[in-house]
């Protein structure tokens, strides 16, 4: 029988250790992706773009002859009647780190595992999230040492791209894709996010190829907002069109070359690491403030204000644009996710996971543990974080990382990038024109406000 290669979020050809694998078997691959309650229940932008990443993939797959086979259930029964009906021998699958993967993984692996091999493989990361420890064994909580151990210890290269999968001589039935509808709940227009997306494999590996050629703009790229200098790589990691691995390797060729930027990238490749390193032993991070005492802070639920934030009429500029910028691509850019996080727990006292939810449901990029870390991080209360007291002052962050207003003209004035905002958004917003807004909250007063807050947590 063939072997199940079980796909989720490692849809590529290129450095793929669960599809070498399977390969390796010598039986015919039976590439599967199933629609289970977990993935049914992912927001809107990360399922719609799920759904764009399955499309493309499969395409891939069928112009080499193979298939990607979709069905919908639960995992464990899904492929327990797969493997029944193609007589399969074993299972190959890249394993997750979220809490939720988890739980599913190990149902799989014990419902299947009495009539079939269950291998779990890893991949989704530079190492796996608990090959990195500290000297007494344990988890780091502090980036530098972190990235110190992860550097000493090097990244294995990018296994080969296959591209020949024997097929099985029958294939079993499949659902298709337009029938899911991905994006039925993206409430705005699938069609504006689309234009900025860059779907699939062949298409971040060019992606990839043009950003190592201007490197040397990164380090500038990556605090200014103006320029779009960055890889925007995030999005096709998220479902593993393009291996970490990779990137790692690339930008390490480029360092040996003297390239300046390589260093930072690689960094910022490693905080990823970090993320999953600490959410596999940490679960409920994206759920519980990390730092003890910090259930005591005064937190505020859901508000007009927080509505507004998600909305982009705070009337700080630099968040309204950078509000905009993700509601309409899908993703922003990571000074303005500072920028706009700090806004909403600081300025407006407001739970960080009131804003992870929003950037859950925006962001085509989406990803538990960066997600989850970064929140945490900015809103103090996370591992290594920035302390609370450091309050991002919003207007001095915009002179410095947007001097030329350029990346707040993009969003706020009549341009084409505010024009797809504008045709995005729901009618039951009614937005108020950005000249128009009076702001949320003074900034001295929010400051201090913010301030007192934490004064009033230490004391209680
Ligand atoms: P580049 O600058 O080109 O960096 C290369 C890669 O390094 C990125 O693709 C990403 O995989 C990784 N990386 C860079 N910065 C970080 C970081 N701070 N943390 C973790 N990985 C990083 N990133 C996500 O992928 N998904 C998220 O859901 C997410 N949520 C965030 C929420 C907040 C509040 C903040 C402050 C940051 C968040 N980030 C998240 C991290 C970062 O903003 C994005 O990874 C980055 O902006 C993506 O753009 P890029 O691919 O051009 O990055």
């Amino acid at each position: 029988g063939p072997a199940i290669l079980w796909l989720r979020r490692d849809l590529r050809l290129s450095d793929h250790p669960a599809l070498s694998a399977a390969i390796a078997s010598g039986r015919p691959v039976l590439p599967v992706f199933v629609l289970d309650p977990e993935t049914e229940a992912l927001a809107a932008a990360p399922k719609w773009r799920l759904g764009r990443a399955l499309e493309v993939f499969a395409a891939r797959l069928e112009g080499m002859g193979s298939r990607l086979i979709l069905r919908r259930g639960p995992a464990a029964g899904v492929l327990a009647e797969i493997a029944e009906a193609t007589g399969a021998g074993e299972l190959h699958l890249t394993r997750l780190h979220d809490a939720p993967s988890r739980r599913r993984d190990a149902d799989v692996a014990e419902a299947l595992g009495k009539r079939l091999t269950v291998h779990i493989h890893d991949g989704h990361t530079l190492h796996p999230p608990e090959a990195i420890r500290t000297k007494t064994g344990g988890a780091y909580k502090v980036y530098t040492p972190f990235w110190n151990a992860l550097r000493q210890r090097g990244v294995a290269p990018p296994l080969p791209t296959h591209r020949d999968l024997r097929a099985p001589a029958d294939w079993p039935r499949s659902d298709r894709l337009s029938d899911w509808d991905m994006g039925r709940a993206m409430d705005r227009g699938a069609a504006v996010v689309n234009e900025w997306a860059t779907v699939g494999e062949e298409a971040a590996a060019l992606r990839l190829r043009r950003f190592i050629t201007h490197l040397d703009r990164y380090p500038a790229g990556r605090d200014g907002m103006g320029a779009r200098d960055t890889s925007g790589l995030s999005e096709n990691l998220t479902y593993g069109e393009i291996g970490a691995r990779t990137l790692w390797h690339a930008g390490l060729a480029a360092l040996q070359d003297g390239t300046r930027g390589a260093e930072i990238f690689l960094r910022e490749l490693a905080w990823r690491d970090f993320a999953h390193h600490l959410l596999w032993h940490v679960p409920h991070l994206p759920e519980r403030n990390w730092r003890d005492g910090w259930e005591r802070f005064p937190w505020r639920p859901d508000s007009p204000e927080a509505e507004a934030w998600r909305r982009g009429q705070t009337g700080e500029p630099i968040v309204d644009a950078a509000m905009r910028e993700l509601f309409t691509t899908g993703t922003m850019h990571n000074r303005a996710r500072m920028i706009t996080a700090s806004y909403l727990t600081k300025h407006l006292l407001t739970d960080w996971r009131i804003g992870l939810r929003w950037f859950e449901e925006t962001l085509i990029d989406w990803d538990p543990a960066s997600n989850a870390l970064n929140w945490q991080w900015v809103a103090g209360c996370g591992p290594d974080a920035s302390p609370f007291f450091r309050i991002f002052n919003p207007a001095t962050q915009a002179e410095r990382f947007d001097p030329e207003r350029r990346y707040r003209d993009r969003w706020l004035t009549d341009t084409r990038e505010a024009r797809a905002f504008l045709s995005a958004v729901p009618r039951s917003w009614s937005l108020a024109p950005p000249a128009r807004i009076t702001p949320l909250i003074g900034l001295k007063e929010g400051r201090d406000r913010a301030l007192a807050a934490l004064a009033g947590m230490r004391e209680g």
